[in-house]
C-alpha cells in the first residue's frame, strides 16, 4: 500500500495526467484474467496504457490541453485507442500535453507543465521539462507509471520526449497509423505512434496501433508486419548511413561522443557504416515553421465558438464577437502564435513566397533522403541537440524552443519512420537519445537498430 501510494503522489507532483481513468484499466485487468483463464489472451490483454489528450476517447474528456476543448466528450473514439482497447488493452487515464502539441516541452498546456521524473546529479535540482509534446506520456512512462502510452509525433513529439526521459518511441512512416479522431495540428505530418520502455514492447504495440482506416484518406492500405516476432539485433548485411549535416560545428561534445558510441555499437551488430550528406537538412526548420502552422492555422478554425468545447458570448454580442472572444479566452500564447504565422504564410500576398517555397523545399527535403537511401539502409543521428533543459528555460525565447526540434523535422517532412532509443547518460547523468530514421515502410530495420542500440 505504501508503494502505491508513493505512486500516486509521484502521479499528482509529475502533473502527467489531465484525467485519470482507474475503472477502464481494471476492467481490463479483470478482462484479462478470464481471457487466461479461458486459453484467449490477446496481444495486449491487460496492458494499462496512458492516453495522450490528442486521442479522442468516448465517454472520456479530451482536451489537447487547450481551454478550447475544455469539457469536451468526444461520443466517438479514435481508431487507434479503439484498436488498442480490441486487443485488450485498458486506459489508465488521459496524458498531458503541450496544448494542440505545439511545443517541445510540454510548458503550452492549459493544464500546467508536467515535470520529468529526473534529477541532475551534480546538485542543480531544478525540474527538468520531460519534452513535448508527449511530455505527459513520456514522464509517466520514465516514472513508472504506466509501462506504455501513446503518442502523436508531427516535428518530433514522441522522439524527442523519448530521449530526454530515457526511454523509447517510434513514429512509424506517415499513413501507417489512422489519423482518425487524433486532433489534427499539420495534418500532412502528424502520425500517431507507441512509446514504452523497451524496443520489444514498442514493436509490439506499434503492430497494433497500425493498419489501414477507410476513415482517413492519407491511410496507408497495406498489411501489417509483424514486427515483433520479427525482431533481431542482427545488422550484418545492413548499412548505416552517417549524415554529415547532423554534426554542425558547437555540436554538443557528450552528444557527439555519444553518437560516436552508437556508431561503435551498430558495427558490432554487424552493420558497415558510411558517410553521407543531406545537402537540404539546414532548411528543415524554417520549413517545418511554416508548414506546420500554415496547416494548424486552418485545422484550428473550427474552434469558434459553435462546434466545440469553449463558447464566450458577451453580452449583446454578434457573431464575429463571439468567434474572437471565443478565441481569444480559448488558445494559449503558443496557440496563437502558430495561427498568426499560418495565417500570414497562406494569405494572398505571401503564399507564393512562403508556402509555396516551403513545399518546394520539403520536396528537396525528401530527395536528399531518397538519395542518401541508395548507399544505406537506415540513418543513425543524434535525436536531440542537447539533453533535458530545466523548465522555464526557453519558455521566453520561441526560436530557441523550436531549435531543439532540429534533428527531428526532417524525417517528418519526409514522411519517413524514425525511432528514439536511450543511448546513455550525461555528465549530469541525464538520458540522452539516438535516432533512427528509415526508409518509408521499413519499420522493421528501425526496430532492429534500436534493438541493436538498447
Ligand atoms: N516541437 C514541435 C512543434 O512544436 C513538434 C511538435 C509535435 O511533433 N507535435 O511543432
Amino acid at each position: 500500500a505504501s508503494a502505491f501510494n508513493a505512486n500516486v503522489a509521484t502521479a499528482k507532483a509529475l502533473n502527467a495526467f489531465i484525467v485519470e481513468t482507474p475503472d477502464s484499466a481494471l476492467a481490463a485487468a479483470d478482462a484479462a484474467d478470464a481471457a487466461r483463464a479461458a486459453g484467449d489472451l490477446k496481444p495486449l490483454s491487460g496492458v494499462p496504457i496512458g492516453m495522450k489528450d490528442l486521442f479522442c476517447t468516448q465517454g472520456v474528456q479530451t482536451t489537447a490541453a487547450s481551454h478550447m476543448l475544455e469539457g469536451f466528450v468526444p461520443t466517438y473514439e479514435s481508431t487507434v485507442s479503439g484498436k488498442l482497447w480490441a486487443a485488450g488493452a485498458g486506459m489508465l487515464g488521459k496524458l498531458n500535453l503541450d496544448q494542440f502539441a505545439m511545443g517541445s516541452s510540454n510548458e503550452t498546456s492549459y493544464y500546467g507543465n508536467v515535470i520529468s521524473p529526473w534529477r541532475r546529479n551534480d546538485g542543480g535540482n531544478a525540474a527538468l521539462a520531460p519534452g513535448g509534446s508527449s511530455g505527459g506520456s513520456s514522464s509517466a512512462i520514465a516514472a513508472r507509471l504506466c509501462p506504455a502510452a501513446t503518442g502523436t509525433d508531427t516535428g518530433g513529439s514522441i522522439r524527442q520526449p523519448a530521449a530526454f526521459t530515457g526511454i523509447s518511441g517510434i513514429k512509424p512512416t506517415y499513413g501507417r497509423c489512422s489519423r482518425w479522431g487524433i486532433v489534427a495540428f499539420a495534418s500532412s505530418l502528424d502520425q500517431a505512434g507507441p512509446m514504452a520502455r523497451t524496443v520489444r514492447d514498442n514493436a509490439l504495440l506499434l503492430e497494433v496501433m497500425a493498419g489501414f482506416d477507410p476513415k482517413d484518406s492519407t491511410s496507408l492500405d497495406l498489411a501489417v508486419p509483424q514486427w515483433e516476432a520479427n525482431l533481431s539485433s542482427d545488422l550484418r548485411g545492413k548499412t548505416v548511413g552517417i549524415p554529415r549535416e547532423y554534426r554542425p560545428d558547437g555540436l554538443n561534445a557528450e552528444i557527439a561522443a555519444l553518437w560516436d558510441q552508437g556508431i561503435a555499437w551498430l558495427k558490432d551488430a554487424g552493420a558497415t557504416v558510411v558517410d553521407v550528406s543531406l545537402p537540404h537538412t539546414k532548411y528543415a526548420l524554417p520549413t517545418y515553421y511554416i508548414i506546420a502552422p500554415a496547416e494548424a492555422s486552418s485545422n484550428l478554425a473550427r474552434y469558434d465558438g459553435v462546434r466545440y468545447g469553449q463558447r464566450d458570448l458577451p453580452d449583446g454580442a454578434g457573431l464575429q464577437d463571439m468567434y474572437a472572444a471565443t478565441r481569444a479566452a480559448g488558445f494559449g500564447p503558443e496557440v496563437k502564435r502558430r495561427i498568426m504565422i499560418g495565417t500570414y504564410v497562406l494569405s494572398a500576398g505571401f503564399y507564393d513566397a512562403y508556402y509555396t517555397q516551403a513545399q518546394k523545399v520539403r520536396a528537396l527535403i525528401a530527395r536528399d533522403f531518397e538519395q542518401a537511401f541508395e548507399q544505406c539502409d537506415l540513418l543513425l543521428t543524434p535525436t536531440a541537440p542537447s539533453a533535458a533543459f530545466t523548465l522555464g528555460e526557453k519558455q521566453a525565447d520561441p526560436l530557441a524552443m523550436y531549435l531543439n526540434d532540429v534533428f527531428t523535422v526532417p524525417a517528418s517532412l519526409a514522411g519517413l519512420p524514425a525511432m528514439s532509443v536511450p543511448g546513455g547518460l550525461d555528465a549530469a547523468g541525464l538520458p540522452l537519445g539516438l535516432q533512427i530514421i528509415g526508409k518509408a515502410l521499413d519499420e522493421q530495420t528501425v526496430l532492429n537498430a534500436g534493438l541493436a542500440i538498447e
